[in-house]
């Protein structure tokens, strides 16, 4: 573990000419989540679950399935025609140019890994993937895999007769671009090695060379790129990759295909539409741009836009893109329970809402980030951590293949975007936990853990005890290294203030009925005033001072605005940020979605430590059974063999 003000000295060592930060940035400073170490409790085993059974998994996919033989065929073809064998060519050994970048996803989720956890074999192996990488980068950058092994005609359709011609369209070569930056920062600051970095900064100079500057005018066709030249920017300092992440936003529209957000240019987009992991990519880069160049209205847009998505467009459980055709974003209110909702979508839309906190210290965007981690992003891997859904649908007919052709978890995808999206994240999860602005240090996540933290007012630790999301009992435990004042803002989640969302897409039954949260220090309650969703508590903290926050968990009765179609006459239920489901089929041949909920009949809830690696359960009264149906949390659904399942019940009062 690495304190960040020394990456950033490591970075100086290195022979950058680091400016020592940006000018103008994000208000709120992210605590770097190698300094926020998971210990057990819901996240830190779902962390060590990524860490040894889906990392080395997925790597083994990776190369079983010849993503990494795409770059060794590629470096064989530069080889033979330096040689003089000027006709050689390869055909690839995948089906997608963008299959490139699942190496580079593996290994930035390696590299997060490696930053918490010294092991020498990764690390080697790591480094061999990047020697494989690094000898496919033509001499001039150009990093590509399916054009440079077979570089006389295009060796698929979307590759395009000329690089760059066809990426408005599907080439993706800036989003290799992109998750290759991404990765390449990564890499060096948990190693301290350039290897993959240098590979990175002779692509972006090609990048510069050629779209810098306004030279060539091409709207990124699936973006990322924005947001990896941010990283490189403030890992190197040179604003040449600043400038050139503002000019691919600057590239986009008007006139374009809405699918890849080219309809409109980025500043007069009010929307959310087309591909759901562009789209969320493109407004995290927005939000990147807008905070570092101070250009607001980049922000003025995915203001509109977030708006738009949370009153709109959002799933209960915190999934986005609700449709299969174009992977995309619906109209608004189009949200049919058979959501495509793919995985990534749902990562992405975390990444944004995490930069529109960092905006604004408010806390309704970690609303967002923590109904989607609890619920439809960690959906996207089975608690064994090897099988995988692609999409994350509300109802599910027990057989359909609608799981990239899988009916159920698949071991991996001829597509294999999802894993290693989600693999990074939740590697790095750590980092959406605390914050600080000044001497206020904000607490976003509730899991145990210990973080370090850098105020102006001196260093603090942090401990935190708790069995969230089970319990709603949080106990964090205050270590200033001397006495010091400053603020602790506890995060109050919406649905402890009986608002599910905040927009009124749903709502919970008797809202009233919410029981206010408490909060005790050292013991002794306190009265903390609520500003922008925080609890404030200013004082001289001193060694070893307790606070205790207790957020009542009811079991809540959630309805759908009523211009929700799918939602209409039904009910869901959740218990603290979990959303539940039901996959029982004990209750007879009913498929789940079909069954009538009692509605005054009460709902219990009980801890099951044997079931789906220990869970809270609820036990629903229905029409057609005698006996209570069970309902499991939504992200555990599927990992007891295949099974009809559903979140929104039918009411017997409609
Ligand atoms: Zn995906």
């Amino acid at each position: 573990m690495r304190p960040p003000f020394a990456l950033y000295l490591l970075a100086a060592l290195s022979g950058f000419s680091l400016s020592a930060s940006a000018a103008t940035d994000y208000p709120v400073r992210p605590v770097p989540f190698t300094d926020v170490r998971l210990t057990g409790g819901f996240w830190g085993v779902r962390q060590e679950v990524n860490r040894e059974v889906t990392l080395p998994y997925a790597m083994d996919q990776c190369e079983a399935s010849d993503r990494l033989k795409n770059f060794d065929l590629a470096a064989e073809t530069l080889r033979r025609r330096a040689a003089g064998d000027v006709h050689f060519q390869n055909k690839p050994a995948t089906i997608f140019p963008f299959d490139d970048t699942d190496a580079y996803k593996v290994i930035e989720a390696a590299s997060y890994v490696l930053s918490m956890h010294p092991d020498p074999a990764l690390s080697r192996r790591v480094d061999g993937w990047i020697a494989r990488i690094a000898a496919a980068q033509e001499p001039d950058g150009y990093l590509y895999t399916f054009r440079t092994m077979h570089p006389d005609s295009p060796a698929q359709p979307w590759v395009g007769q000329r690089r760059w011609e066809n990426e408005p369209k599907l080439s993706h070569e800036l989003y290799d671009a992109g998750h290759l930056y991404e990765a390449g920062v990564a890499h060096y600051l948990a190693t301290g090695k350039r290897t993959l970095l240098d590979v990175c900064l002779k692509n972006a100079n090609l990048l510069w060379r050629t779209f810098g500057d306004g030279r060539l005018r091409v709207a990124p066709g699936h973006e990322i790129v924005e947001m990896g030249l941010v990283k490189l920017y403030r890992v190197t300092g040179d604003e040449r990759w600043l400038k050139l992440a503002k000019i691919f936003l600057d590239a986009r529209g008007p006139g374009g295909p809405a699918y890849s957000q080219q309809q409109a240019l980025v500043v007069d987009q009010t929307e959310a539409v087309g591909h759901a992991v562009r789209a969320n990519y493109l407004y995290s880069g927005m939000a990147d741009v807008a905070a570092l160049t101070g250009d607001q209205r980049y922000q003025h847009a995915i203001d509109l836009i977030w708006r738009n998505v949370v009153s709109k467009k959002l799933y209960l459980t915190g999934g986005v893109g609700a449709l299969r055709d174009g992977e995309a974003y619906g109209a608004d209110y189009q949200l049919p329970n058979d959501a495509y909702n793919e995985t990534c979508a749902a990562v992405a839309l975390m990444m944004w809402n995490h930069r529109m906190f960092l905006r604004s210290g408010d806390a309704r965007y970690m609303d967002v980030v923590e109904r989607t981690a609890y619920n439809g992003f960690i959906s996207g891997v089975s608690l064994s951590g090897n099988r995988f859904f692609y999409p994350n649908p509300l109802v599910y007919d027990g057989h359909s293949k609608n799981n990239y052709g899988c009916a159920g978890r698949a071991p991996w995808f001829g597509c294999a975007c999802c894993p290693p999206n989600l693999m990074r994240l939740l590697a790095s999860l750590g980092g959406y936990f605390y914050a600080v602005k000044g001497d206020d240090l904000y607490v976003n996540l509730y899991s145990p853990d210990t973080a370090s933290v850098k105020l102006p007012a001196g260093a603090v630790t942090l401990t935190q005890d708790t069995q969230y999301p089970w319990k709603g009992r949080v106990r964090l435990t205050v270590d200033p290294a001397k006495p010091a004042e400053f603020a602790l803002r506890l995060r109050v989640p919406g649905w402890a203030r009986g608002e599910p969302v905040p927009s009124d897409l749903y709502t919970f039954e008797n809202p009233g009925a919410t029981q206010r949260w408490t909060i005790l220090v050292n013991g002794s309650p306190v009265d903390a005033p609520l500003d922008h969703g925080y609890a404030v508590l200013s004082r001289i903290w001193k060694a070893g001072d307790v606070v205790e926050l207790d957020l009542p968990m009811p079991v809540r009765r959630v309805l759908g605005n009523a211009h929700i179609e799918a939602t209409r006459g039904r009910v869901a239920f959740e218990r603290g940020p979990v959303v539940y489901c039901v996959e029982d089929t004990a209750h007879g041949p009913t498929p789940p979605d079909a069954l009538v909920v009692n509605d005054r009949a009460p709902v219990t809830s009980r801890f099951d430590p044997s079931l789906l690696g220990g869970v809270t359960v609820l036990e629903l009264s229905v029409k057609q059974a005698a006996a209570p149906v069970m309902a499991i949390p939504y992200y555990t659904w599927d990992n007891r063999g295949l099974s009809p399942m559903a979140v929104w019940l039918d009411r017997a009062d409609r």
